[in-house]
């Protein structure tokens, strides 16, 4: 066997961990104008899992992102870690997806352009999204093995996998048959940063859907189609994929394939009330755990 094929499932968010004053708009939902868009950190994790599956035992490491046009810059990033191939899917008609039809358009993806899979990774959970629901429901739609909260793989032979994942009070020891689709925690491994050579070689890839702005740096053409089949002839031009390129229906996908209704969204601001000041001395330290011991809370 000539290594595993895997596929990493990454997401681009706005950096919810840098929160500024604007980060919100008036009827509370997220401004995304405001925040700057970041790889999902637990997606760094999964593919570095991924990584260093290949640089053990062989194998492809194929990205994918389901996002608008700038979602690219994930995929560049992931190119400078090291990843084989990427490719971004979007398509308006994937606008509104849900948990569940973001799940479906991921699933079509796989196998209809890597259906030799071996094994999925995802990030345990996004911090934009946050409900941690798209690796197990895109396990669930693929028809195969999940194990979430993955932390070591600690062997891989005989189309089987072995991991330790995280539970509340510990770890576990569990293994599947593959393929199969796994969640990395961010206590994983520390991931790679970007390789110089690789920077160097892919920070000019782009997709079709992003050539109109560079068409400036490329003086020598007039044309889109021209910087196209440049960047293709040094496999700089990352392939878009669009719904029909995954057999995605329309009623599965976008608005119409998602069951979720945002009933109400409101903003919920902190008030002093219930707070105390501890004064950041050791004996107002002390004072304070007295305290918590006295009520039971320690
Ligand atoms: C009614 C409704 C409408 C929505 N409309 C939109 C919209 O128009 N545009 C929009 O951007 N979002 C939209 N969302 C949000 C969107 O559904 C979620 O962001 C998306 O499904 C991922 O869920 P999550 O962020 O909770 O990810 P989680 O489930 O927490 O993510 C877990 C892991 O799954 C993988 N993953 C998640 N999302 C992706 C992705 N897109 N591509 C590749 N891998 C992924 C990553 O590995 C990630 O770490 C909408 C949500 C609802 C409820």
């Amino acid at each position: 066997m000539n290594g595993y094929t895997m596929v990493v499932l990454v997401k681009q968010v706005p950096d919810t961990q840098n929160i500024t004053g604007e980060a919100m708009k008036e009827d509370g939902t997220v401004n995304r104008g405001a925040l700057p868009a970041i790889f999902n950190p637990e997606d760094l994790n999964a593919l570095e899992t991924a990584l260093q599956v290949k640089e053990k035992h062989g194998g492809t490491v194929t990205v994918i992102t389901m996002g608008p046009p700038a979602a690219v810059g994930v995929l560049k990033e992931a190119l400078y870690r090291g990843a084989d191939s990427v490719f971004l899917l979007s398509d308006r008609r994937f606008a509104g997806s849900d948990t569940l039809a973001t799940s479906f358009a991921l699933k079509q993806a796989i196998i209809t352009k890597v259906p030799d899979f071996d094994i999925v990774f995802c990030g345990r959970q996004a911090i934009d999204g946050d409900t941690a629901q798209v690796g197990p429901q895109t396990a669930e739609k693929l028809g195969i093995a999940q194990i979430t909260y993955v932390e070591e793989i600690r062997s891989l032979e005989k189309g089987s996998i072995k991991v330790r994942k995280l539970i509340d009070d510990g770890s576990e020891i569990v293994e599947a048959p593959l393929p199969v689709l796994l969640t990395v925690t961010d206590t994983a491994n520390e991931p790679r940063p970007f390789m110089a050579k690789r920077l160097l070689k892919y920070r000019k890839a782009a997709t079709v859907l992003g050539l109109e702005p560079l068409l400036d740096r490329y003086p020598q053409f007039n044309e889109k189609n021209q910087l196209e089949e440049y960047l293709r002839g040094r496999g700089l031009l990352i392939d878009v994929w669009s719904a029909d390129d995954v057999k995605a229906a329309p009623e599965n996908v976008g608005f119409a394939g998602s069951p979720t209704m945002v009933k109400k969204i409101e903003s919920i601001s902190l008030t002093g009330k219930g707070f105390k000041e501890i004064e950041p001395t050791d004996a107002g330290i002390r004072h304070f755990v007295a305290e918590l011991i006295e009520d039971h809370t320690l």
